[in-house]
């Protein structure tokens, strides 16, 4: 990329790191946990978080550091199973199945801002909406048709705003309009994983990081836990390692890799713009998601100052410094003022789908599991976390309508997509560009 693209001590690390990036923890593993959660996430974290509140003593490991994965590096988007609503449910499921799956999803957003309020965690959080940018005008009529569904299953007001008046909700005229979604809102993900670790921690849960778990082994009425630091026995384990579930240094559950396709999905932060700037392009400070199989999203970070691009900017194993100059391109693509401005940091994290498109939660050999929220994580991994937990606990009151439905893999995969992706990715770039040239 030109050098002048990138801003003197650009960094590929996530932005939010610079107000919270996640502590080193010294904390030694014990030899015993009564529930051990392996993944510390905002998965792991809520879950430990509920736990702690039922009474149950629970200590969460991390490979890496507490928070350190998707949970820090995600664009801070809030919503409530918006994509869960648009996947074709009915003819999967059934229309009542179907119906309970959506309403499932959908209530993990208030249940996020509950926690957010309960916990009193400090994580810029504002209920602001979103605007869904329609890449054609035949998504325009895709969401136009998706609307009043939406509306009714969030309980909360979405409504289209045509081209003729795009610029209510985004200084650029690079989309067909689009659809205003109120019930969403966004954060600081960064300051969110802490608040959430701290709320954890001050309930009684044990945080330890730098430890990977390297295999579970049922013994007795529990397990023996395998890790790069010894092992350690627990009653119960809860695997919530997402878009880090396989890895060559060890996968704490393969059958669960073998369900999940880690995708890298990639965010640029721009120099400092100015309030006056950010409000022309962004009136109302809203989130901003287009409508392309290659998606793009993008915000105002939460002081106000600047611009977060995300995309899945790269089908292969690229770094976040190969795919900045993409990113800009697509910034520039949108806001073609922006032509000068300078990076000052990119960075990469994994994103969990799976083959039906839904996350889960469920039991295998007796170990409890949450993942897969299709890159749209930060209310529904709290949730899954939280129900996770219920279930764990055998404190659930009522059924969980994402809870042990069948999950599908496919034939000789073990987890790792790279020799497919780039395939898709092509394909979908395709109908992409074919969308907008009929357009
Ligand atoms: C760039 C990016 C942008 C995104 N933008 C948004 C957005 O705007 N809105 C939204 O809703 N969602 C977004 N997401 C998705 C969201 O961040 C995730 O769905 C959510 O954070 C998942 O949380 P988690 O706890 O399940 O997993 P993670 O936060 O990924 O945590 C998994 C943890 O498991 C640990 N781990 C893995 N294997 C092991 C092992 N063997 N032993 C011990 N520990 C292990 C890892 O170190 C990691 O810390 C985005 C994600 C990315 C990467």
């Amino acid at each position: 990329m030109q050098a002048s693209r990138l801003a003197p001590g650009f960094k590929t690390s996530p932005w939010w790191w610079e107000a919270a990036e996640p502590p080193r923890r010294d904390a030694t593993l014990p030899d015993r946990a009564a529930v051990l959660v392996v993944g510390g996430g905002y998965a792991g974290l809520s879950a430990a978080l509920t736990l702690r509140r039922l009474g149950r003593a629970v200590t969460v490991l991390d490979a890496e550091r507490i928070g350190w994965g998707a949970s820090s590096r995600n664009g801070g988007m809030v919503s409530g199973g918006l994509k869960v609503a648009r996947t074709g449910l009915e003819q999967a499921h059934g229309a009542v199945q179907a119906r309970a799956i959506v309403d499932a999803a959908a209530a993990s957003f208030p249940f996020i801002e509950e926690t957010i309020a309960r916990e009193g965690i400090d994580c810029d959080y504002v209920r602001g909406g979103r605007y869904l940018a329609a890449w054609s005008p035949g998504h325009y009529q895709a969401m136009a048709a998706r609307c009043d569904y939406l509306a009714e299953v969030t309980g909360l007001p979405a409504r289209m705003l045509p081209k003729a008046r795009q610029r209510e909700a985004l200084g650029s005229d690079h989309y067909h309009g689009g659809m205003l979604a109120d019930a969403t809102g966004s954060l600081h993900p960064g300051k969110y994983a802490r608040g959430l670790a701290a709320a954890a921690e001050a309930a009684g849960a044990r945080l330890v990081d730098g430890v990977r778990v390297q295999g579970i082994r049922a013994e007795g009425s529990g397990f023996r836990v395998q890790t790069d630091k010894g092992e350690i026995r627990a009653d119960s384990v809860l695997v919530t390692t997402n878009g880090y579930s396989h890895d060559r240094r060890g996968t704490a559950l393969p059958w669960l890799a073998r369900r999940l396709v880690p995708l890298n999905s990639y965010i640029i932060a721009t120099e400092e713009l100015g309030e006056g700037k950010i409000e022309e392009l962004f009136p109302g400070r809203r989130m901003i998601s287009d409508s392309k199989r290659v998606l793009n999203y993008f915000r105002p970070s939460p002081d106000g100052k600047r611009i977060l691009w995300g995309g899945r900017a790269s089908f292969r194993a690229a770094t976040a410094e190969d795919t900045a100059p993409a990113l800009h391109g697509y910034l520039t693509a949108c806001f073609p003022e922006l032509r000068d401005v300078q990076i000052t940091h990119a960075w990469t994290g994994y994103v969990a789908f799976t083959f039906d498109h839904l996350p889960h939660i469920g039991v295998q050999d007796g170990i409890h599991f949450a993942a897969g929220c299709q890159g749209s994580g930060v209310a529904m991994a709290t949730w899954l976390g939280h129900n996770l937990a219920l279930k764990a606990a055998g404190a659930a009151n009522r059924p969980f309508a994402l809870d042990g439905l069948a999950f599908p893999t496919r034939p000789f995969y073990a987890g790792n997509p790279n020799w497919f992706l780039p395939l898709i990715g092509g394909w979908y770039r395709l109908r992409d560009r074919i969308d907008r040239l009929a357009a």
